[in-house]
């Protein structure tokens, strides 16, 4: 099934019994606007290749969009607009005052100069200048963009506006008003959403096998953190294959490695860091279908299927990608007990990291690392908290729980916007 039609039958399958009323339910069947743009960028051999360009503002009832900008051949409108509606449902549940975008462009950045994806960059921010704002839509990194690419994004917008306006996107560098803590966000959220959840059911640190797949920004940070709070990363991977030792990595000199010769693969391993532990080399399917009791896809969407849920091992999953469990994949996990933490939860720290940016931009006020990272620990428990007591009294998945208090959330304020419940009795 297309992943945009994916992410709609879940919300209505959980919508459904979650006492949303179908007005609300309607309301979120399409998005609120779509642009797409050509992007023609002078590549450095003189000549001009064109980009395909989208940004998707899904629904704007709790506030302006926010969410992020991929970079990857895969990129299409569908995909845009599933990320979007769950960018709606996760600034929902964690109780930010945003509603769900989304961004991408169609492009291979690896095969790119960085002058050349500084031009794609300020291509795109100029298309979508008069579409994004930092009341009505705020864009922030995503798959392969940065926070150098958000940089050139914000100034490329204050030079078409002619004035300063830091708040119009996030996860810049820390010079042009990023906030601190921004890089690790969405890692640490992921870390102590299953701090929170092994505290529930008694998971000891030192006693979980952790597989996770993708190891870049989202995925380091929390197989780092993982590691340092004792539990055991036994196998990562990255899109050239993966790595798995029973003994365990370490995570730190494995991405220091992976960042000098940017690939995994390098690391499968002469005079490198993984010579010092036994290893061996797996294929990113086979990661997946690890004997684990936790496992983390943490790089795309769609990698959990009907196709291969049967072979799914670990006891839970953490979801740090954005839709790495399909949703014709649910039901199959439930039946057999498989924990999963979803990503509108469990990948949340970076978009309220990125709102606390844009707080910081709006007020003028940096806030020091401790401050960032308290407050983000509070909203993540307090949105734990909320979710695990849905999942507990309505005895449904913490997936069904997390998107009942999102959608709640988003039903209140279409209903306070005005539907017919609204103006029953008029
Ligand atoms: P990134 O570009 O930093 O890293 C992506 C990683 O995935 C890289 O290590 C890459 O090698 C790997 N990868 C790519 N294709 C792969 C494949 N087919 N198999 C295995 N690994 C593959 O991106 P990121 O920001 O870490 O984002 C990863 C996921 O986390 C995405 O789903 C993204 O939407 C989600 N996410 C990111 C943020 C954020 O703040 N960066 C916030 C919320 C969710």
């Amino acid at each position: 099934m297309d992943v945009f039609d994916d992410a709609l039958a879940r919300v209505a399958r959980i919508g459904a019994g979650a006492g949303v009323t179908p007005e609300v339910l309607d309301a979120l069947r399409q998005p609120k606007a779509v642009l797409a743009a050509d992007l023609p960028v002078r590549m450095d051999d003189g000549s001009t290749e064109h980009f395909l360009a989208y940004r998707c503002r899904y629904n704007d009832a709790l506030g302006p969009t926010k969410g992020g900008i991929r970079y990857h051949p895969d990129v299409s409108r569908g995909e845009v607009m599933a990320l979007a509606l769950w960018m709606t449902i996760k600034c929902a549940v964690v109780g930010l005052p945003y509603g769900g975008g989304k961004g991408g462009v169609i492009v291979d950045p690896k095969r790119l100069s960085p002058r050349e994806l500084e031009r794609l960059s300020r291509a795109y921010m100029r298309a979508m200048a008069d579409f994004v704002g930092p009341t009505t839509d705020i864009p922030a990194p995503d798959v392969y963009t940065n926070a150098r690419i958000m940089g050139w994004m914000a100034d490329e917008y204050e030079t078409i506006r002619r004035e300063k306006a830091p708040d119009v996107i996030t996860g810049k560098p820390i010079a042009l008003g990023g906030s601190l803590g921004r890089d690790e966000a969405t890692g640490r959220g992921a870390f102590l959403v299953i701090r929170e959840y092994a505290k529930r059911v008694g998971l000891e640190p030192a006693e979980t096998r952790v597989a996770v797949q993708g190891l870049g920004n989202a995925g380091y940070h929390v197989a780092r953190l993982l590691q340092q709070a004792g539990y055991r990363i036994v196998a990562v991977s990255d899109s050239r294959g993966g790595i798995y030792s029973e003994e365990g990595f370490d995570v730190e000199s494995l991405y220091q490695h992976k960042q000098q010769t940017r690939s995994l693969q390098a690391v499968y391993c002469e005079g490198s860091v993984c010579e010092l532990v036994e290893h061996k080399a797996i294929s990113n399917e086979e990661l997946l279908e690890l004997d684990v009791e936790l496992l983390v896809p943490a790089a795309l969407e769609g990698v959990v299927t009907p196709g291969n849920v049967g072979r799914i091992r670990a006891a839970a999953i953490a979801e740090v990608a954005n839709g790495p469990v399909v949703g014709e994949a649910d039901a199959a996990l439930s039946e057999r007990g498989v924990v999963v933490l979803p990503d509108v939860l469990t990948n949340a720290g970076g978009v309220i990291v990125s709102y606390f940016e844009w707080v910081q931009n709006r007020q003028g006020y940096p806030w020091t690392l401790e401050r960032v990272r308290g407050r983000l620990e509070d909203r993540i428990s307090g949105a734990f908290d909320a979710v695990w007591k849905v999942h507990q009294t309505e005895d449904v998945p913490v997936r069904d729980a997390a998107y009942r208090v999102g959608l709640r959330r988003i039903a209140e304020a279409i209903e306070s916007h005005g539907t017919r419940e609204y103006f029953a009795g008029d």
